[in-house]
């Protein structure tokens, strides 16, 4: 970060783990960050993440943020401070045959990246993972260092970070708008209509985003779209790694010693989801479903007992690719938002790329261009060349 750094006068909109890892990284760097949230830290989405902390994507770009993201979860401790209490478990996509010659091209292009995975066919995976059934699997990828982490801790410890370089937090403080003069941001206005001037602000609202940008005739055309895990008490002689699976169409991981949580995202068609008021528990026939899948894997979960769950939203953008830059026609505006589902583990370097953008006007710990609202504008939407076909249900793109 350079010297342009000092003196900077950055308000973020959202303390979810985005906005935090922004707020850090700006402090860090010597800007006066300050964090408005509606509610409390972690007041939104990023609570109810299933924390997943893979690094199989699909999208080069999407992968090199998620591969450097996972050196700062291991890393914890040095790099942020306090804990974000990652667990390294293993982590596999698995796929039948539709979906093995994506599958080997995505792990060429993984590897690539620097990412530590390899192919490997289902007797290997059998023997990674006594417990699980893989008559059905063609190939599967396997990362030996993936893991899960806490997000309450992840997104309180980049919070608590940002505050020792100076950060503040305005918490219960909406945002009302986005103020500018002529083309430049020049701050916001808060909810009981006090003006906060900034040289910069960047919007990190999750399904929120768009109300706040929608008044300055631009948005990305976010859908909320509501997604549900569930816990399920797992005899801790039953030991398995995450799971991607393609095939049953679920993803699950190991929750601590006798626990799995399990999850689907928009497995049936549901109304657009009100991100202020939704159904935060799981209904009955999901907890069904999802257990049903997890057992096609996992075939001693079968009767596993049902602990608890939730509901939360995705911020689905037009491409299920996070939109991350500029906003266009307003300077000094910026947006990091719609990740779709899968934006908690890239968060770290989401944050540094970002504090980056907005310090230095580049982004070099990931470059951030294919991220940009222009594709948005311009309908040229992010299409990976090795997608997959997913089980019906599962949620989003990888
Ligand atoms: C059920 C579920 C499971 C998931 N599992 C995974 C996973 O395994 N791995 C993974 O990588 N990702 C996962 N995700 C996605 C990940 O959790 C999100 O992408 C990430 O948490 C988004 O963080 P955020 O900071 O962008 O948004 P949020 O955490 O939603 O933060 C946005 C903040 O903006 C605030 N805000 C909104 N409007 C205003 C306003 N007008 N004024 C002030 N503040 C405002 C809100 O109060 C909120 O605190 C999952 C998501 C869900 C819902």
């Amino acid at each position: 970060m350079t010297q342009t750094a000092s003196g900077a006068n950055v308000i973020i909109v959202g303390a979810g783990v985005v906005g935090c890892s922004i707020a850090f990284h700006l402090a860090r760097a010597g800007a006066r960050a300050r964090v408005f949230d509606k509610g409390g830290i972690c007041a939104g989405m990023s609570a109810r993440s299933g924390a997943l902390v893979r690094m199989h994507y699909t999208f080069a770009p999407e992968a090199e943020l998620a591969w450097k993201s996972h050196n700062y979860f291991q890393n914890w401790g040095e790099i942020v401070g306090g804990r974000c209490g990652f667990v390294e478990t293993g982590f596999a996509v698995v796929v039948d045959e539709r979906n093995a010659s994506r599958l080997r091209a995505n792990v060429t292009m993984l590897q690539s990246v620097g990412v530590n995975t390899e192919v490997v066919t289902a007797a290997e995976l059998r023997k990674l993972e006594p417990h699980a059934f893989v008559d059905d699997v063609a190939l599967a990828a396997y990362e030996p260092h993936s893991g899960y982490a806490d997000p309450v801790a992840t997104t309180e410890s980049l919070a608590s970070a940002a505050k020792r370089h100076g950060a503040e937090f305005l918490v219960n403080t909406a945002v009302a708008g986005i103020i500018h003069s002529g083309e430049r941001v020049t701050g916001i206005v808060d909810g009981v209509g006090r003006v906060h001037e900034a040289d910069a602000v960047c919007v990190v609202a999750g399904p929120w985003t768009d109300a706040l940008l929608a008044p300055l005739g631009v948005k990305i055309g976010i859908k909320s779209e509501r997604a549900q895990i569930a816990f399920f008490k797992r005899p801790p002689q039953i030991q398995h790694c995450i799971y991607i699976d393609t095939i049953a169409g679920s993803y699950f991981r190991p929750h601590g010693g006798d626990m799995t949580l399990a999850g689907l995202g928009g497995w049936k068609a549901e109304a657009e989801a009100n991100p202020d008021d939704f159904r935060e528990s799981n209904d009955d026939d999901f907890v069904a479903a999802v257990r049903e899948r997890l057992a096609k894997r996992i075939p001693a979960m079968a009767d596993a007992p049902y602990s608890r769950g939730h509901a939360g939203i995705y911020d689905v953008s037009p491409d299920a690719r996070a939109v991350m830059g500029r906003v266009p026609g307003v300077e000094r505006l910026f947006v990091a938002a719609g990740f779709s589902g899968t934006g908690f583990k890239t968060a770290p370097t989401v944050g540094a790329s970002m504090a980056e953008l907005i310090l230095n006007c580049t982004s070099t710990t990931v470059d951030l261009t294919p991220f940009g609202f222009d594709r948005i504008l311009n309908g040229r939407m992010i299409e990976s060349p090795n997608e997959y076909e997913m089980g019906a249900g599962f949620g989003h793109k990888l």
